[in-house]
């Protein structure tokens, strides 16, 4: 039996940034915070996470956007899509710097993940109407 973990590739939408994983990843979710629908330019971003390790930009750079200090925001810098997002401090006691966090919709087979969560719905636009049973955090 093939043990190697599949790969999977994603990029932005000018294809100037391309970026691989290794698994499947260990969580997804819906966030609806406001700064994520104001980076996005969107309703709301489906993120979805693997260890660190496991994620690899293959070819251009992601540029940086850290308006927060300590929450960095990875984009293409020539078409503008959100890419990445990493807490680099201690977060609520989590270290975030062990995984990978990538905005699903990015990957080129979208469909690898399973969104496990709406979170932040005290956000929520209110013409945004969810009906897919997930759970659903105030905040995160
Ligand atoms: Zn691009
Ligand atoms: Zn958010």
């Amino acid at each position: 039996m093939d043990t190697q973990p599949e790969e999977h590739q994603g990029g932005c939408y000018c294809g100037a940034v391309r970026y691989e994983i290794r698994g499947a990843p260990a969580w997804s979710g819906h966030c609806h915070c406001r700064s994520c629908q104001r980076a996005l330019g969107g309703a709301f971003v489906t993120w979805a996470k693997v260890a660190a390790e496991d994620f690899t930009v293959t070819s251009g750079t992601i540029k940086i956007c850290e308006k927060m200090p300590g929450i960095r925001r990875g984009f293409c810098g020539d078409c503008g899509t959100t890419l990445t997002y990493a807490a680099v401090q201690e977060v609520d006691g989590q270290d975030w710097s062990k995984d990978a966090w990538f905005s699903a919709a990015t990957l080129d087979d979208p469909s690898i993940v399973s969104p496990q969560a709406h979170v932040f719905v005290s956000r929520q636009q209110p013409w945004i109407k969810l009906a897919d049973g997930l759970p659903v955090f105030e905040e995160f």
